[in-house]
């Protein structure tokens, strides 16, 4: 029978919840157990697809196609447990099931209510991740401790160690101790109103995973152990990470988080071995090469608005033992401003994907700027569109040819949306989504890359490479490198003759982990470390002179 955890946030929001619960199913696998994670989030919308990344920064996209909370991206990035729909519910979604069923009768004429209609519908959200393969369920919950709400998410969780045996529930609080200047002392009240709020609700929480600035001290930890009613071995203080997110396992494993998790639930694991994890961060620490990657975005101030890029590329830095200076920039920016100053000094140039016309112009200019200075080129989605508009303007003089979601009436649709999706209206769940099969060229640099021509990415899009213009790219030199395997859809577009132009329709950002860094990824940055080499050996850059 599967063991449950549950993750509960105190204080204030962006604790790194999920990151913790990502760090404790990553000790939790490292000692042998099948870990499933799930995210519950408290708010309306039913399709976390359709939020603002300025609100809400990227959304992350399964191969099953659904989209979901960025945190699952730490969930993927940290441990190996498949994820797909069950993995992430919000109010709305748990709420739409349970007014379906009303509608279909289902109720027969009882009065629906929070209690016990949606905090079932909820328990069985949960216990839908459990089974005979699994080890322990860890569930996130969104929100803070307090939310109006997150109320029947609590009490809900309430009830399930009643269901299913109270040695099979764990509850972890997540709070925080900040430190006041002018007191000179760290403060654990706000600490102890946070778990006062969850005892009031019924949940007395099992571990504190406690969020400091600096060491808390054996003083402060006795007295929050005290005040809380929690066993004194069982309040784990986790200090900021100043240099990076991965370090949080190996903090979490020296208070000895793994051990106190496996003896409470009686786990039957393995020993512990981060050997691995080490590794990565001593290879993390130690970079032999500096290499400056820009991303011209459109949320470029929104830091987790392209999180899963950002994280990817820092995986492919420690691939190619280098550390990857990211210089973001506004694409509305260097459309005022020209690509010239902005640009200087880049190693490589990468271009996210994105919606809307704002910025789009800026981004064509960039490509044009890596394209003809031949800086390395790493366009996703949009950027793969982007790049397609520029080749076909500037190189194909396609006058004012464009995609159709920024100009309806371009001479040159060259980015379009083809007929069977035309007469999707609605704006949730309507793109092409999830995980896709790909072909690739034998002779193109994603195979290289890839080390096979038989790929699966996932996407999150709705307008495609229009196949009318296919010839005219292709008899002036663009390889059309990926197509989907009935060779209908084009996914990869290369430049042969340029160091390292390789454009996907798809997120390849989404499957990249620390450890298995996505090879397009390294590619790229391994291209652009050949350019950086090359730029320092030759002080000024053709960039730079023309
Ligand atoms: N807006 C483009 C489309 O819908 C690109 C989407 C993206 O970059 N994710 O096709």
């Amino acid at each position: 029978m599967s063991k449950h955890i549950f993750v509960t946030g105190g204080v204030v929001s962006s604790l790194g919840k999920g990151l913790t619960s990502a760090s404790i199913a990553c000790l939790l696998e490292k000692r042998g157990l099948r870990v499933r994670m799930q995210k519950l989030d408290p708010y309306i919308n039913v399709d976390p697809g359709t939020m603002n990344p300025y609100e809400h920064g990227e959304v992350y996209v399964l191969d099953d196609g659904s989209e979901t909370d960025l945190d699952l991206g730490h969930y993927e990035r940290f441990s190996n447990g498949p994820l797909s729909r069950k993995s992430n519910y919000t109010t709305g979604q748990i709420y739409l099931k349970v007014i379906e069923k009303e509608r279909r009768g289902e109720f027969l004429g009882k009065t629906v209510q929070v209690i016990p209609h949606i905090t079932d519908e909820i328990k069985a959200a949960v216990r839908g991740l459990a089974g005979p393969d699994v080890d322990v369920v860890i569930t996130e919950l969104g929100g803070t401790v307090g939310d109006i709400e997150g109320l029947p998410f609590l009490e809900a969780i309430r009830q399930i160690p009643l269901e299913i045996g109270k040695d099979h529930c764990l509850f972890i609080h997540l709070t925080l101790v900040p430190y006041l200047k002018a007191a000179k002392e760290m403060k654990t009240k706000p600490t102890q109103h946070s778990v006062g709020l969850l005892r009031q609700i019924g949940i007395q929480p099992d571990v504190l995973v406690v969020r400091t600035e600096r060491p808390m001290g054996e003083e402060n930890a006795a007295k929050i152990a005290l005040f809380c009613n929690v066993e004194k071995n069982a309040v784990i203080e986790e200090v900021d990470k100043e240099f990076s997110i991965y370090e949080v396992p190996l903090g979490l494993v020296d208070h000895g988080l793994d051990q106190l998790i496996v003896d409470k639930l009686k786990l039957n694991a393995g020993p512990l071995d981060m050997s691995d994890w080490r590794d990565l961060m001593h290879r993390m620490r130690h970079p032999e090469h500096e290499v400056t990657i820009a991303v011209v975005g459109k949320y470029i101030e929104h830091r987790d608005a392209y999180k899963s890029i950002y994280e990817s590329l820092d995986h492919a830095g420690v691939a190619n033992s280098a550390r990857v200076i990211i210089k973001r920039i506004e694409a509305e920016e260097l459309e005022q401003q020209g690509p010239e100053m902005l640009l200087k000094g880049v190693d490589g140039l990468l271009v996210p994907g994105g919606f809307g016309m704002r910025g789009v112009e800026g981004k064509v200019q960039a490509v044009r700027f890596a394209r003809e200075f031949e800086i390395p080129y790493f366009g996703i989605c949009l950027g793969m569109q982007t790049a397609v508009i520029e080749y076909a303007r500037n190189v194909l003089s396609l006058e004012n040819a464009d995609s159709t979601e920024f100009s309806s009436d371009t001479p040159h649709p060259v980015i379009c949306m083809l007929e069977d999706q035309k007469t999707i209206v609605k704006k949730g769940g309507t793109m092409r989504l999830g995980a896709h099969p790909c072909v690739l060229h034998p002779d193109s640099k994603s195979a290289e890359a890839y080390g096979t021509e038989q790929i699966s990415e996932r996407h999150r899009h709705r307008y495609e490479f229009n196949p009318e213009y296919r010839s005219q790219f292709e008899e002036s030199g663009m390889l059309l490198a990926g197509t989907s395997p009935d060779g209908k859809l084009v996914e990869v577009v290369e430049l042969p003759d340029h160091p390292w132009f390789v454009a996907v329709q798809f997120h390849p950002e989404f499957k990249s982990k620390p450890l298995t860094p996505h090879p397009l990824f390294q590619g790229f940055v391994a291209a652009a470390l050949q350019r950086h080499h090359e730029r320092v050996q030759m002080p000024v850059s053709r960039s730079e002179t023309e």
